[in-house]
């Protein structure tokens, strides 16, 4: 069911719907100046349920809805990937899966750039971006979604040892290194300009945060 997920103020409990430690520890800081109490699926030891949808909102409310329903709390998900425009979208909503079991990013990236030499994908077409799709879900069944998205292209060799996942090899519109190679301020935009969000994550926060957190 669709419908609005209520509001969240200072000391409301939020469960963080992931059992990846690097999106967990992301949506921690992102939380964290909100004042609220913040427990992850993970350390409640709910069960992880399958992401059998096709699209990044989809599978957002799936996580959020198995989350608040098992908690009794609201719960807070976030489905992203990588969507890279030569492979038609790939991998998609299946960029964790491209990892394998062994969560091997160096194999997912190794994936992508041979199938785009494959391709013969020239500089110009190895366009792609990050999405991240945050679904606030409550114990009742009320989901709301909100997107983000940041441009880049796809580099070879990856570089930089920060962030997690695909962040080695996408260097985002307009800079010269790679998500890798930024801290975390910098990759959710804390330290650019005026701090305005720039990872897809931070983007789609900072949606959810002015309608339900009441962040300016
Ligand atoms: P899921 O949302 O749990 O299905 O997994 C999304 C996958 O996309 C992650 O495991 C990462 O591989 C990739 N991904 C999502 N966001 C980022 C990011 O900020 N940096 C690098 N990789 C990301």
């Amino acid at each position: 069911m669709d419908g609005s997920a209520a509001t969240l103020k200072p000391g409301d409990t939020l469960v963080v719907a992931s059992h990846n430690s690097g999106k967990v520890r992301e949506i921690y800081e992102l939380v964290a100046p909100f004042g609220l109490k913040v427990i992850s699926a993970a350390e409640l030891d709910l069960p992880e349920p399958e992401e059998t949808a096709t699209t990044f909102e989809g599978n957002a409310a799936i996580k959020a809805l198995a989350a608040a329903k098992a908690s009794g709390h609201l719960a807070l998900a976030d489905d992203s990937g990588l969507v890279v425009d030569a492979l038609g979208g790939d991998p998609g909503v299946q960029s964790a899966r491209w990892a394998g079991p062994g969560k091997d990013f160096g194999h997912a990236m190794s994936l992508v750039e041979d199938k785009l030499r494959a391709r013969g994908a020239t500089a110009a077409q190895r366009t792609a971006r990050f999405v991240a799709v945050l679904c606030l879900a409550s114990p009742g069944g009320a989901t709301e979604s909100w997107r983000g998205e940041v441009e880049g292209t796809i580099v070879w060799p990856p570089r930089g040892t920060q962030g997690f996942g695909y962040d080695p090899f996408f260097q985002p519109l307009g800079h010269t290194r790679t998500f890798g190679e930024m801290s975390a301020e910098e990759k959710h935009g804390w330290k650019i300009g005026e701090g305005a969000p720039f990872s897809h994550r931070a983007r789609a926060f900072a949606a959810f945060a002015a309608a339900k957190l009441g962040a300016r």
